[in-house]
């Protein structure tokens, strides 16, 4: 059965996580304002507050699956308009690291932090039509292409990189390979300048004639497979990784939707405006109504990403649930915002109030790893038995 019912010990752990996230709040708007400037690895209020990973870990049994308490966790920072006290010492290619990497390259590279390049110029969801090249010359990999938007590419120590080994394999010539910083014909090109997510830094990258020996390859499998449609071993182990982090990335989008609902109820609150549950619907004002629906609809995103958690907490595959995740927290983190902005009026738009960056930050979630629309066309495959080659 599934039961989300949090025990003593893990509601007190939100609660250290909400207070932590808060205490964040007065540089959220600093470094929304200067996008130039990368976050320091820890701010001077970190120190106050204990390593949540370590209380996780020590806790005992018969708590919350780890996994689920991350995503409740990452829902309860987001809902704040801060930034972290401490920057995450991992990314999107630790993921892909650990889910593909062989042991020897889990021990190598799994201290440091890792970005994940795939997206091009011309190949965003689109991934088999990645143009970045990796030929095989003596014992070394030579890796040649443009690569935009890699989140955390500036502060990372390396990357995992998507190239092609044989572009008429399609799917199947692409495999991922660890590129560190500073190995030559490896260029940070610049920093992107953003709508949101501000103080989150986004690189754009050139590999030129970059060499990296040859047991980079993440996985370690150089053989291409030649069926249609199918990719290789690295290009799946890799694409698994999107299978936990679209929940991640749904429950921050819903953070976004929440902070800003709650936001629009405590200041409407404080205007003698209370949502009151029990009233029937003719006798509450629009503003009430709004809220109400919004909130319902925050617990309902919130709902579809525990479940993808739940399974992936029990080892079962949860393909399908990631993406309804993932779907339904990129529509609540774009119409939440919009809706507590509705009912807030024109203070909504003011730097003075959070909510015009709720709206900002929310929006990345419903594009990057995947975007609502490849969420639906991932689903409907899922659901009417269809490969990526037959529904695309
Ligand atoms: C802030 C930020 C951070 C990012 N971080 C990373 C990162 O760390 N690493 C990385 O590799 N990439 C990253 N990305 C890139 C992101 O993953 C891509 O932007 C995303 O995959 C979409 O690709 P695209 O922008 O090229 O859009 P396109 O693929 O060109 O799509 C354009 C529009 O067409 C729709 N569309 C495309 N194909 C279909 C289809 N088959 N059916 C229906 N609709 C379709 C899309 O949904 C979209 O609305 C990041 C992007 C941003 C903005």
């Amino acid at each position: 059965m599934v039961d989300f019912t949090l025990s003593d010990n893990d509601k007190d752990i939100l609660e250290s996580v909400a207070a932590e996230a808060k205490a964040g709040e007065k540089y959220a708007r600093y470094y929304d304002e200067h996008e130039d400037e990368v976050l320091p690895k820890a701010f001077p209020e970190a120190k106050v507050f204990p390593s949540i990973l370590e209380r996780i870990r020590r806790r005992p049994g018969d708590d919350t699956a780890p996994f689920i308490m991350q995503m409740l966790i990452k829902l309860e920072r987001e809902a704040h308009n801060g930034v972290p006290l401490r920057q995450a010492p991992a990314a999107l290619g630790n993921a892909a690291l650990n889910a593909a990497g062989t042991p020897d390259q889990k021990a190598r590279w799994g201290q440091l932090m890792l970005a994940m390049s795939i997206t091009e110029p011309g190949a965003g969801s689109d991934t088999k039509a990645i143009q970045t090249t990796a030929t095989l010359d003596g014992d070394e990999w030579v890796l040649n292409g443009d690569k935009i938007f890699v989140t955390n590419g500036v502060r990372c120590a390396g990357t995992i990189v998507w190239a092609t080994v044989s572009k008429s394999a399609g799917r199947g010539g692409i495999k991922s390979f660890l590129v560190l910083k500073g190995t030559p014909g490896f260029d940070l090109v610049r920093k992107e300048k953003k709508l949101g997510i501000r103080s989150n830094d986004t690189a754009a990258y050139a590999f030129r004639d970059c060499r990296v020996p040859r047991d980079h390859l993440i996985g370690g499998d150089e053989s291409v497979p030649r069926g249609k449609g199918e990719g290789s071993a690295s290009y799946r182990g890799v694409l698994k990784t999107f299978n936990t982090t679209r929940p991640t990335v749904a429950a921050g989008g819903i953070g976004k939707a929440l902070g800003a609902f709650r936001y629009a109820r405590d200041r409407l609150a404080e205007e003698g405006v209370a949502v009151d549950w029990d009233e029937g619907r003719c006798d509450r004002s629009l503003a009430e109504q709004i809220l109400l629906e919004l909130e319902a609809d925050i617990e309902a995103a919130s709902l579809t990403v525990l479940r993808a958690a739940w399974l992936a907490s029990r080892g079962q595959p949860n393909n399908l649930e990631a993406s309804v995740a993932k779907a339904k927290g990129g529509e609540v983190c774009r119409s939440g915002p919009q809706r507590a902005m509705e009912v807030l009026g024109a203070m909504s738009l003011s730097h003075d109030h959070p909510v015009e960056q709720y709206l900002r930050d929310g929006r990345i979630t419903d594009i990057y790893e995947g975007t609502g629309q490849i969420q639906r066309l991932v689903i409907a495959r899922s659901i009417l038995g269809y490969s990526s080659a037959e529904l695309t």
